[in-house]
């Protein structure tokens, strides 16, 4: 019977495969496709200053157009663009578009603030990085101050690597912050080393920061940490008041999440800035 069944569970699993790989090869096609049709938006989502209210950045979030299926989250083409190189050429519309978009808005007589951009980790190991960020800064306008580079914890272990490249980064004179903070482990002597500006606390123990004492706990030590580090600290996932007041009370620098605005068209972002503005200041 053992037998039969792991006969069964081979036949089982390699059809599994056979529909995965074909799912796969189709999903690949159409986002190649995709990048040729310039199927893919940018949205954005405001960072809130949690003292003033005022809205001193956007992340800049991709979303693909998908002609039949509608707006795609990134959580299902990013693992598959990465795999297949195709994030390259993505990551460096998303540069591209975030700093003209950004570079447009102050034209427009928004109030100046960064767009933060989030990279791949293989955009963080190519030696150009540098280069190809300083280009698309000269190419758009935008002053470096700007424009905010975003990268994970994971991204940071090679840390031969991610010394000098945040150094070069940093000359620049972009900002740099850690997405998804405690979710990864990052030494704090590295931590130290790393040319960085603020770093994003993961959602994750923002969620239950009200219910769960470890969560709370958590937060509160990272953004002591991160002050005695000479870093900012923005705080991602915010859905309540109650979040909102906790993270005030724990002196975190910046807000980012549901409970203000999520993440919205660029259209949106500036026809509607004074009333989004407005709307953020009411919810304190
Ligand atoms: P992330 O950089 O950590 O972005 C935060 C995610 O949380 C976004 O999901 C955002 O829409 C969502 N979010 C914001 N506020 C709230 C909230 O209050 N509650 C909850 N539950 N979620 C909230 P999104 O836009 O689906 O992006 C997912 C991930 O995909 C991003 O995580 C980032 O890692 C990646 N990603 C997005 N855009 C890009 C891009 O242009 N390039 C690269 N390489 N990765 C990207
Ligand atoms: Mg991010
Ligand atoms: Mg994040
Ligand atoms: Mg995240």
């Amino acid at each position: 019977r053992a037998k039969q069944r792991g006969k069964n569970q081979y036949v089982i699993y390699s059809d599994d495969m056979q529909t995965k790989s074909h799912e796969k090869i189709k999903m690949e096609t159409s986002l190649r496709r995709a990048i040729d049709n310039n199927e893919f938006v940018l949205y954005y989502q405001p960072q809130i200053d949690i003292k003033s209210g005022d809205i001193k950045g956007a992340e800049a979030l991709i979303r693909w157009m998908h002609p039949e299926r509608g707006l795609v989250s990134p959580y299902e083409f990013i693992p598959l663009a990465e795999e297949t190189g195709l994030i390259i050429q993505m990551d460096q519309w998303v540069l591209r578009t975030a700093c003209m978009q950004n570079k447009s808005w102050q034209e427009k007589g928004l109030p100046p603030m960064r767009v933060a951009v989030n990279l791949s980790s293989q955009q963080f190991s190519k030696e150009y990085l540098a280069e190809t960020v300083k280009a698309i800064l000269e190419e758009t306008g935008l002053e470096p101050k700007f424009l905010e580079l975003e990268i994970t914890e994971t991204m940071t272990m090679d840390v031969e690597h991610t010394i000098p490249t945040l150094r070069q980064l940093h000359s620049l004179g972009v900002q740099i912050s850690i997405d998804d903070f405690g979710t990864g482990y990052s030494s704090l002597n590295y931590l130290k080393k790393f040319s960085i500006d603020r770093l994003k606390i993961d959602q994750s123990f923002v969620r239950d920061i009200m219910t769960n004492s470890h969560d709370s706990d958590i937060v509160g030590t990272i953004i002591a940490m991160a002050h005695n580090l000479g870093l900012e600290v923005i705080a991602e996932g915010v859905e309540e008041k109650d979040q909102l007041r906790f993270l005030q009370y724990q002196k975190c620098n910046e807000v980012q999440g549901y409970y203000f605005s999520e993440p919205i068209p660029a259209e949106k972002f500036e026809l509607h800035f004074q009333e989004l503005q407005e709307k953020v200041k009411r919810k304190y």
